[in-house]
């Protein structure tokens, strides 16, 4: 006797995480720091509220354009906080 046709459970779609043409595209605006002139701009992922997780890069649909030093205050900001 054969066993009954398997049930594989829905599997959720993929999340593309990586897009170069996004990312390109937000590192050719200015800083988004209100009043801020600085250069380069760096790409920045937001992590608070974000699809990250835990060593998780959020996907490339949350990033931001950060001059470089903005960029660096952010990284330090965050190794200090657990959010
Ligand atoms: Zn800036």
């Amino acid at each position: 006797m054969a066993l009954p046709q398997r049930i594989r459970p829905d599997k959720a779609p993929k999340v593309k995480r990586r897009c170069p043409s996004h990312t390109k595209w937000v590192g050719e605006f200015a800083c988004c720091v209100p009043g801020c002139a600085g250069r380069p701009i760096e790409v920045a992922h937001v992590r608070v509220g974000t699809n990250g997780g835990t060593s998780v890069k959020p996907t490339d649909d949350w990033t931001i354009s950060l001059c470089r030093m903005q960029w660096s205050l952010m990284r330090k900001r965050r190794k200090s906080c657990p959010f």
